[in-house]
């Protein structure tokens, strides 16, 4: 009578385990990084890190989908219509034509778009990639791209149209993020000012730079080799009904090992995927005058 009991009741708490983790399953959003190459030979680390990151979040399932090593990878045809958000650590050649078609109408449908520092430098011949993302650089990037984009110390956005370069940067260090969209999803509630850890400051990029919003920025000061201007970090750029978070930040797995690079990931691959946040930020998060890094495995 006893043993059957118990069997009856770890039957039941089984039925009730399994519909717990069900649903919980059917309420994550799908989430899809794409890597495969890229000059930064951390990516196979980094593309790691970020699926940790998206799945401690408990709201996403990730997914990774890498093209081969070199070249265009003629099989290269992720089903992006099965993810609420597409995540790039990619920079390297041209996706197949077919790839890059679906992709553009998976954005413009209203799925959500993710880049990575480095994958802002992809594609510079594909100009739906370059109006999602916004900003790019390198690549043969220059005026006909569009403008250079930056902040000015009162945090009105300047568009300049002077010719040169796209893509820039000075050596790597600490720097402080300036928050300049206190209102917006993603930045709500971050400190106005935040130390982040050694990386590469992105400085002079262009492109379209049409219904983008720049979320927040940092000084490339001159005596890192930097332009003297502050410089778009995080911005959200509206394609069709898609939303696009851009981060330039996260150039080494120590970059993205900061709290705050984690945190403004974790928000803006939200924001893409719903329109809203629902993270709170973290008690350890960076102050003004303080780093604040989370370890990764080796
Ligand atoms: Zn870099």
């Amino acid at each position: 009578m006893r043993r059957a009991s118990l069997g009856w009741t770890f039957l039941f708490l089984g039925f009730i385990a399994t519909t717990a983790l069900t649903a919980a399953a059917a309420e994550k959003k799908a989430a899809l990084i794409v890597d495969g190459q890229n000059n930064h030979g951390i990516w196979p680390k980094t593309t790691q890190m970020m699926k940790k990151y998206l799945e401690e979040t408990g709201l996403f399932t990730v997914d990774v989908a890498t093209t081969a090593a070199k070249g265009t990878d003629e099989n290269f045809a992720p089903d992006f219509s099965k993810y609420a958000v597409v995540i790039s650590n990619y920079n390297g050649a041209a996706w197949p034509a077919e790839t890059q078609k679906k992709f553009a109408e998976f954005v413009k449908n209203g799925g959500g778009f993710v880049v990575v520092h480095a994958a802002d430098n992809s594609f510079p011949e594909w100009p739906e990639y370059n109006e999602m993302i916004g900003l790019g650089g390198w690549g043969g990037r220059n005026e006909k791209s569009g403008p250079y984009v930056y902040a000015k110390d009162d945090g009105s956005i300047v568009r300049d149209e002077s010719k040169g370069p796209g893509g820039s940067h000075g050596a790597q260090h600490d720097f402080t993020v300036i928050t300049r969209d206190a209102e917006h999803p993603i930045t709500k509630g971050l400190p106005r000012e935040w130390l982040h850890v050694k990386d590469e400051l992105y400085d002079k990029l262009r492109g379209p730079a049409a219904n983008m919003q720049v979320l927040a920025t940092a000084f490339a000061d001159p005596k890192h080799g930097g332009t003297g201007r502050h410089e778009p970090m995080l911005m959200a750029v509206k394609f069709g009904k898609g939303r696009v978070f851009h981060t330039a930040l996260g150039h080494g797995d120590y970059s993205q090992e900061c709290v705050g690079f984690i945190t403004t990931f974790q928000r803006g691959v939200e924001w893409a995927a719903t329109g809203a946040v629902t993270q709170p930020v973290p008690e350890d998060f960076p102050k003004p005058d303080a780093l604040s890094q989370r370890k990764s495995a080796p």
